[in-house]
């Protein structure tokens, strides 16, 4: 390609499909082009055509593509020597020990009433199917991208600001934005706000 090309003494020309006329790049036109739902990859689906909130949507995004910065990940990248689970201290905490391996997080779900062992890895979270009676996509997708993201938190409260880990604390943290994500739910999506509350109650 670069042997077709003569520099010369004029001034660039560059071009970028998302630019405008004074060639200054437009955020709106690739979030467009990234949202325009052409795609054919469950986990776009899964993360964002979700309701959740969009800092949530890109964890997600970093959680199915396993690159949010669990310890394995920084220790890959020498920012951290040891790369043992905080909580538990048996195993390297990789992105799938914090969501379903690690035993203060199967207690969590089995509190709950999902049964750890049907947590899918990361890279395909959308097949979880917590137990029976099934729990509709619709409901269970962004129930799974608000609990993670809850689980996300809690962790960084355990290693960051010394809190203990605490399944009761997590719980009621999560109660909490199941509550508050429900307002993002359309008023015409009236079954979808009832099996939203329901499908967390405990
Ligand atoms: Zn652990």
């Amino acid at each position: 390609m670069l042997q077709e090309v003569t520099l010369g003494l004029e001034p660039d020309e560059r071009s970028c499909f998302f630019e405008d006329g004074g060639h200054r790049l437009v955020s709106g036109l690739i979030y467009e082009a990234s949202t325009r739902g052409d795609h054919d990859c469950a986990a776009y689906y899964f993360v964002w055509k979700s309701l959740a909130p969009p800092r949530v949507k890109f964890f997600g995004w970093l959680l199915t593509k396993n690159r949010i910065h669990c310890c394995q990940a920084l220790a890959r990248k020498n920012i951290l020597e040891d790369a043992a689970c905080e909580i538990c201290k048996a195993a390297e905490e990789s992105a799938d020990h914090i969501f379903s391996k690690c035993p203060f997080v199967q207690g969590y779900w089995t509190t709950i009433g999902w049964l750890p062992d049907n947590i899918a890895k990361v890279q395909e979270l959308w097949n979880t199917q917590p137990h029976s009676p099934r729990i509709a996509k619709k409901v269970l997708h962004p129930l799974l991208l608000l609990l993670c993201w809850e689980i996300w938190k809690h962790m960084n409260d355990v290693v960051f600001r010394g809190m203990p880990p605490d399944v009761a604390r997590l719980t009621s943290a999560c109660k909490e934005s199941i509550k508050n994500w429900s307002c993002r739910i359309l008023r015409k999506e009236e079954a979808m706000s009832n099996s939203w509350m329901l499908a967390f109650s405990m």
